[in-house]
């Protein structure tokens, strides 16, 4: 066990690139998987394998931990309750607040210390600069290990309540799945006419470029309750509709963009029941219809 060392649970395209990274900083690693196998290639790279979860987590302090949800955590670590005190669990798995403070109550009544994470990259693309990993949990135990874990990208730490890293991660992708869908659908609706996704992709990318300045704007009008008058939710309506007859003119699924025409016709019935403006906002933030 040193200041440079690590044990990393979870043997994921996640886990692997998080190995690879500290391998690749210099810092020591021994790794445990549920499928043992999997840890050959990381020992090739100059990995230590642990046989058993215990021997993972008396291997070091600082334990790593990259797996599908909070359950396999459980899964994981249950099974061996009394090796758990002393150490500090930096759990970088996705998952709900709530199944994320449960958990960090859950190791800290058996003497560990908790930190939540959320990478925002790829696996493949933990080295990008723009890459970075919500933290969360004991600013003092943030701190201790600030030099370890901000290898594996910069770190973004939100303070004492651990469900925050998950909140925030949660909410990033909140926007990105459903961009990345509607990415794919526009895809189909270019492919399916007949014409080249290689065209299409600049008009694509340069409509990513504005989306700062619509955020900033969107943003300001959420504070304000939402955006959109009477006229704006007709608009965004009519359109709505013109990208699903678009797409079902050539075959394509029409799903995601019914789901988003829908939005703004609730948001027109809401405003004609309650005789002003009701913007999609306010529906996305549940108040009363
Ligand atoms: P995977 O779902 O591929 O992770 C699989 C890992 O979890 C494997 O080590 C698997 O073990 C283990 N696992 C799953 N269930 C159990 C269980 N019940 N008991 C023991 N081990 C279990 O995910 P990734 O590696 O891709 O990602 C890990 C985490 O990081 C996820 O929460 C993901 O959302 C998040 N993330 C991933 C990104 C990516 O690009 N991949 C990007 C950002 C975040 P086994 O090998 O035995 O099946």
């Amino acid at each position: 066990m040193s200041d440079r060392s690590v044990t990393v649970i979870g043997l994921g395209p996640m886990g692997q690139a998080m190995i690879r990274t500290f391998l690749g900083a210099g810092v020591e690693v021994t790794v445990w998987n549920r499928s043992l196998e999997k840890a050959d290639a990381m020992v090739e790279l100059g990995a230590t394998r642990a046989a058993t979860v215990a021997e993972a987590l008396d291997a070091n302090e600082l334990i790593v931990v990259s797996l599908t949800d909070y359950a396999a955590m459980f899964d994981v670590l249950g099974p061996v309750p009394d090796r758990l005190a002393g150490k500090v669990f930096a759990n970088l798995s996705s998952d709900s607040p709530a199944n994320t403070r449960d958990a960090g109550a859950w190791v800290r009544a058996r003497g560990g210390a908790f930190l939540a994470g959320g990478v925002m990259a790829q696996s493949d693309g933990l080295a990008n600069p723009e890459s970075y990993v919500f933290f969360a949990g004991p600013p003092t135990v943030f701190e201790k290990h600030r030099d370890l874990l901000q290898v594996l990208g910069a770190p973004e730490y939100l303070g004492d309540d651990e469900g925050l890293a998950q909140l925030y991660y949660q909410a990033v992708l909140a926007i990105f799945n459903p961009l990345l869908l509607g990415f794919e659908q526009a895809l189909a609706m270019i492919e399916r006419s007949g014409e080249t996704i290689e065209r299409f992709l600049p008009y694509a990318q340069r409509s990513m470029g504005q989306l700062d300045g619509v955020y900033t704007g969107f943003a300001a009008a959420a504070q304000a309750g939402g955006w959109g008058d009477a006229a704006n939710l007709r608009m965004m309506a009519a359109g709505a509709r013109h990208v699903i007859e678009t797409g079902e003119a050539v075959g394509v699924d029409t799903a995601l963009a019914e789901t988003v025409h829908g939005y703004w016709q609730q948001a027109i019935a809401a405003s004609e029941r309650r005789g002003h403006p009701v913007p999609t906002f306010a529906l996305m933030r549940g108040d009363q219809p």
